[in-house]
């Protein structure tokens, strides 16, 4: 039988040469293509300061901590993502808030923002979800009327343009961070980055990513102690991502647009396919913005579950984005309960995520689209 991964890697030959190379090369862990890799990348986005990290979630984490997140500072964010976008804010002792989403787009609704803004409220992280940026420039005169920091979580959105600026170019941000998990647009195997515009910020995160110390002359505290000393000044962690990554993530940058291209054309296949259908709701993309369509999340009116477990037993990987951050059991322990964002609830009833990835074949494609509507059509007889 025929089985369908709901997303998957594209690696090439030049990609396996790519990271050969560095394998045989003198560096390993932290050198020049890590730098080379966040140039191209800060370039691509049209932004001034770009920092690789190990991880997305790494990238979360040092964002908040730049942002100074801290005890009892709360930190409003959408339920409707992975865990990480709240999570990093519990890392710094914080408290993850969460506003309810646009019925449309699934992203965070800048007036539930407003609802959810108190005295403590520290910073925003909105996440471009399934690739469809936020309403950015509501978002950000928000923060700016309240003074509070703006954290674009694009791990769905390398690719993607919002006014026809290029998410990661933090026109209405203070930082944006980017996931390279294999499923991801491009990847490294784990990676993930932070892209800032401001200096500030930008050294704050590189001393972070190496347990808070630093060489550079000008930091210093104590000057005359000798060529060997470094001086640790922040709590930090090791967040760093190794130079082989790197080397993959550069090469894997080269394929972006096309990757990207591939995925648009694929969910224009699905939504002709589709539109017209009873029971079944496509996502919408908005006319002021290109989204890079990270997953394809549609809503199933009736049997959810009978409708997934067809699809599965189908062969097609089918997933769901997401459970509510809340639901999640830590999250119940910590006090917050279901309720809290009626439209994110709603939706997850009736979510499933149909495969999306560039290598998909048009066999697959219509394969999946076939099994979709013999499904409904079923479920009508
Ligand atoms: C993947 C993802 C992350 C975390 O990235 P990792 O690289 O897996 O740590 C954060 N936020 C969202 C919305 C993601 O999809």
């Amino acid at each position: 039988m025929k089985t369908i991964p709901y997303a998957t890697q594209w690696i090439d030959a030049d990609d396996i040469k790519a990271v050969l190379e560095i394998l045989k090369s003198d560096w390993l862990t932290q050198g020049p293509k890590v730098k080379e890799f966040e140039e191209r990348v800060a370039n691509y986005c049209g932004v001034k300061y770009a920092i690789a990290l190990n991880s997305g979630t790494s990238a979360l984490h040092a964002a908040c901590f730049a942002s100074k997140v801290g005890l009892q500072d709360e930190v409003i964010t959408t339920p409707i993502t992975f865990a990480a976008s709240a999570n990093c804010v519990l890392y710094c002792g914080g408290k993850p808030v969460f506003a309810d989403v646009q019925e449309d787009t699934l992203n965070i609704d800048p007036e539930e923002i407003k609802k959810k803004i108190t005295s403590k409220t520290k910073a925003i992280i909105p996440v471009h979800f399934a690739g469809h940026p936020c309403d950015l420039e509501k978002i950000y005169a928000i923060a700016k009327d309240n003074k509070l920091i703006v954290i674009e979580d694009a791990a769905h959105a390398l690719g993607a343009e919002y006014k026809s600026a290029r998410i990661g170019s933090c026109t209405y941000s203070d930082m944006t961070i980017l996931s390279f998990h294999a499923v991801k647009h491009i990847t490294t195997g784990e990676g993930g980055m932070v892209l800032t515009n401001n200096e500030e910020l930008f050294k704050k995160i590189v001393m972070f990513r190496t347990h808070g110390i630093t060489k550079d002359q000008a930091l210093l505290e104590n000057k005359d102690e000798g060529c060997w000393y470094y001086e640790m000044q922040d709590l930090g962690f090791n967040y760093r991502i190794t130079d082989f990554q790197c080397a993959l993530g550069l090469s894997q940058l080269k394929k972006l647009d096309l990757f990207v291209n591939r995925r648009r054309e694929i969910v224009a296949q699905y939504n002709q396919a589709f539109n017209g259908l009873a029971n079944i709701t496509v996502p919408i993309e908005k006319s002021d913005v290109k989204s890079s369509w990270h997953i394809y999340p549609v809503r199933f009116k009736g049997e959810r579950k009978n409708i997934f477990n067809k699809l599965r037993e189908k062969g097609i990987g089918v997933n769901v984005h997401y459970l509510p951050v809340y639901f999640q059991p830590y999250y119940r322990s910590l006090g917050y309960q279901t309720g809290i964002c009626p439209k994110a609830e709603a939706y997850y009833s009736q979510a499933v995520t149909l495969p999306l990835y560039p290598k998909m074949s048009y066999e697959d494609i219509n394969y999946v689209i076939e099994s979709v509507v013999d499904i409904l059509e079923g479920a009508k007889r």
